[in-house]
């Protein structure tokens, strides 16, 4: 039986371990991490995501879980509707069967990890370097382990990417975001609705996920991340004091300890994702900007593409070709769409956001169906 190994138990990680056996491979999973402790924040998985999880047999259970939201809207803090989008209208249209889902990190991960064997899993293996010509993983407790395949899954900062192209490292995105989960009566205005509200230089967005949790995320421009410093959540809702209700309540609700600060980064374009028998996928190929909500979800669609490519022409430069060139022009094309949207979102002259306001406002229907759905629409 081929060796394939896989270096991070994030969602795309356990999506592809899931992905190869059912493909009949045996993948072996290692995490740095002593115990599977997701980020404690909520997450948004798009229509396309779902489709993905549908193959892995695991979406019945995340609807189980999450809630479905039928609408996103973006709103200015002064009440205009920038757009508003129904998304039964997009799934329907292209013909995916899900709309787009919010859960709690923690429970989707629970879902993918528990449909694997324990001995998938290896905790507490963190991987310091790759050498692509053998293939050989070097990890931090001194151990060394031989396969045919590495598939480095090791996210954003990955060590794996780092082993076999040095000189490429994420890049600040221009804003910081914070995030929370609160215990709070859910808003009326966000029951099946994910909602994002633009003020000048800052952003908020909201959803449940689930009876009575809420999710909320705050992003605030900044040249530099050091500008933005870790601040407790009655200062946070300082800042959004502009805000509607219940922007402010929400912020001040959450516990300081719980709050997540994160200065967004993206990667540049990567020429290759592969050297030799190692492959790149999810944020270690192609880290976007959370704009458009795709992270996870472009990792899902990978981990479809890479068991199938595997499955086709086996352990191969051609199935690692296969699956890049399947894989490349789609994630660079919406990582590029998710990085425009966070340039409008962040423009802070008083003019300009108005202009911007009135071409979202004004933009045909047509056009911004046309580009949502180029970015859902995905044939797995
Ligand atoms: C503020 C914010 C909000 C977001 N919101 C959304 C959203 O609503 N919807 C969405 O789809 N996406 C969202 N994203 C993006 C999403 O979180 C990522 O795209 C997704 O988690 C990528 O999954 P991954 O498996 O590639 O990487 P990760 O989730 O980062 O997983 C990498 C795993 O590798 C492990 N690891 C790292 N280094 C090593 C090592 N050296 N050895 C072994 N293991 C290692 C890590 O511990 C981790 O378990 C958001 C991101 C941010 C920053």
């Amino acid at each position: 039986m081929s060796r394939i190994a896989i270096i991070g138990s994030g969602i795309g990680g356990l999506c592809t371990a899931l992905a190869l056996r059912d493909h009949g491979f045996d993948p072996v999973v290692y995490e740095a991490a002593d115990e599977l402790r997701p980020v404690g924040s909520g997450i948004g998985i798009t229509p396309n995501g779902m489709q993905a999880l549908d193959r892995l047999d695991v979406a019945a259970a995340i609807i189980a879980r999450g809630v479905t939201l039928d609408q996103m809207e973006i709103r200015t803090a002064n009440g205009q509707t920038l757009t508003s989008m129904d998304l039964n209208d997009h799934t329907a249209r292209i013909g995916l069967d899900h709309n787009l889902m919010a859960i709690h990190r923690a429970e989707l991960q629970a879902v993918l990890a528990n449909r694997l064997p324990a001995e998938v899993l290896q905790l507490g293996r963190e991987c310091i370097d790759v050498n692509a010509d053998q293939p050989v993983i070097h990890f931090a407790d001194g151990t060394e382990i031989s396969a045919d395949l590495i598939i480095g899954a090791d996210g954003v900062n990955s060590t794996v990417r780092a082993s076999l192209f040095p000189n490429i490292s994420p890049q600040y995105a221009g804003d910081v975001a914070y995030r929370g989960l609160v215990e709070t009566t859910i808003p009326t205005d966000a029951d099946r609705i994910g909602l994002e509200i633009w003020r000048r230089g800052l952003r908020f967005g909201y959803f449940a996920l689930n009876d009575e949790q809420m999710y909320w995320f705050a992003i605030i421009v900044a040249s530099s991340p050091t500008t933005v410093p870790e601040m407790t959540s009655a200062e946070l809702a300082d800042r959004f004091r502009e805000f509607p209700s219940p922007v402010p309540e929400l912020i001040t609700a959450t516990d300081d300890e719980t709050l997540i600060r994160t200065p967004i980064t993206e990667l540049p374009l990567l020429n290759q994702w592969r050297r030799g028998h190692v492959t790149l996928l999810g944020d270690a190929a192609h880290a976007m900007t959370p704009n458009l909500a795709q992270g996870s979800s472009q990792a899902m669609e990978d981990a479809i593409v890479l068991a199938e490519s595997i499955a086709e022409h086996g352990i191969s430069h051609h199935a690692l070709a296969t699956y890049e060139n399947r894989r490349k022009d789609r994630t660079e094309s919406i990582l590029r769409q998710s990085r425009l949207q966070g340039r409008l979102a962040q423009i802070e002259h008083p003019v300009l956001a108005r202009v911007r306001n009135l071409v979202f406002e004004y933009a045909p229907a047509s056009l911004l169906r046309k580009q949502m759905e180029s970015i859902l629409a995905v044939d797995l």
